[in-house]
């Protein structure tokens, strides 16, 4: 029997460790019966675009609508490609596909993100758009996409999903493109106890459009403006929001002293190859909403951690974008592929101890002989 369990993550603490404030708001707002469009949600989006510091936020249903929006709001339609990173969840690419799009799945580069010279090569007549993933809470080299971008007048929307307070270069993931989806599912940085997401941006324009979008056609007085569908933020999941915006950055301190932990713990093992430690390099500001690494022998430290009761997850299932054949991609990506071949992702949340951390880290010292 092991002597501790480390599960990769537990979705009941996210309700049990703060219970009693949680119902708290719930008995406040169900008192109000503010369920949607309440004070709740227009409060949240204005704490959240003054956090990020973007002019403005909606709040969606999820980050994939919060994706799909953004992309109809700056036009694309059939036949327009994006050109995507194939280390992301599918959700990047199917946002693109539902809005009648062509995504285009290209190679990462050293630090696993979208590789901007791999974006360059991949650009052609019937490119409209570049959506990077600021992946595991780190933000892609945007001074480089931005540049590749300007070069063939591209947009940009960031799928921010797991990078809510991530920065590079002083400035806020999602804040740099056109538009950028934030996602509040509960595994994610900041959750919600549901579904939910936002979009964040600079422009007046792409703000009105994604705001009727999300309310059947409906401008933020109410009045139709043109056609729309449905994906609202529950007010109730704002106001859980609103409290746990509060208590964000402790959040991410806690997460990249972990991260400092298992760097101090791990990197003299030549048989892994971690993620870029937190401040070493400065244009980085990484809020670690997962810990990445690459292991020779992913498969047996795999099966070797869970006999010591040690949760691990291979991202996405173990499948790139551009390997779904099935959904018609065709991409050559060896570097994708290796990667896939290797990573491994230890916990990485606000719920475990240094003392879990340092169980995980024995185990995979045992693992590797040392
Ligand atoms: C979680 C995630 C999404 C989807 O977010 P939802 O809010 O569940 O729709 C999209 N992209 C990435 C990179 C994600 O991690």
């Amino acid at each position: 029997m092991p002597t501790r369990s480390v599960p990769f993550y537990e979705y009941s603490r996210a309700y049990l460790d703060e219970r009693e404030t949680l119902l708290d708001i719930f008995d406040v707002v169900g008192k109000r019966g503010a369920f949607i469009l309440q004070e709740d949600v227009s409060n949240f989006e204005a704490e959240l675009a003054n956090y990020v510091g973007s002019k403005y936020a909606v709040g969606v249903g999820n980050a994939t609508d919060g994706l799909e929006l953004s992309l109809k709001a700056l036009g694309l339609e059939e036949g327009g490609e994006v050109i995507c990173c194939s280390h992301t969840m599918l959700a990047t690419a199917s946002a693109i596909k539902m809005v009648g799009g062509t995504p285009v799945p290209v190679e990462i580069g050293y630090d696993n993100l979208i590789d901007p010279e791999a974006v360059e090569d991949a650009v052609n007549q019937n490119t409209v758009g570049i959506m990077p993933t600021q992946l595991n809470g780190r933000t892609c080299d945007m001074d480089r996409l931005l540049g590749v971008a300007k070069r063939h007048g591209l947009f940009i929307v960031e799928d921010a999903a797991q990078a809510l307070g991530s920065r590079f270069a002083g400035k806020s993931a999602g804040t740099f493109g056109d538009a950028a989806a934030i996602s509040f599912y509960p595994a994610k940085l900041m959750g919600c106890l549901g579904d939910g997401g936002a979009v964040i941006t600079n422009s007046p324009n792409v703000y009105d459009l994604v705001f009727q979008l999300h309310d059947h056609g409906r401008n933020v007085q109410g009045e139709v403006r043109g056609w729309g569908r449905n994906s609202r933020l529950d007010n109730l999941q704002a106001a859980i929001l609103l409290h746990r915006l509060k208590n964000y950055p402790e959040a991410i301190s806690r997460r990249r002293a972990i991260a400092s932990l298992y760097e101090e713990l791990l990197s003299d093992i030549d048989e892994l190859s971690l993620p870029v430690a937190p401040n070493r390099e400065p244009e980085h500001y990484d809020v670690f909403q997962n810990y990445e690494i690459r292991s020779k022998n992913r498969n047996a430290l795999k099966e070797y951690l869970d006999t010591k009761g040690i949760g691990t997850l291979i991202q996405w299932g173990g499948t790139p974008i551009h390997q779904w054949r099935l959904l018609g991609f065709t991409q050559d990506l060896p570097k994708v592929d290796a990667f896939f071949k290797e990573c491994i992702m230890l916990p990485m949340n606000t719920f475990i101890s240094d003392e879990d951390v340092a169980y995980v880290c024995n185990n995979v010292r045992e693992f590797h002989g040392k």
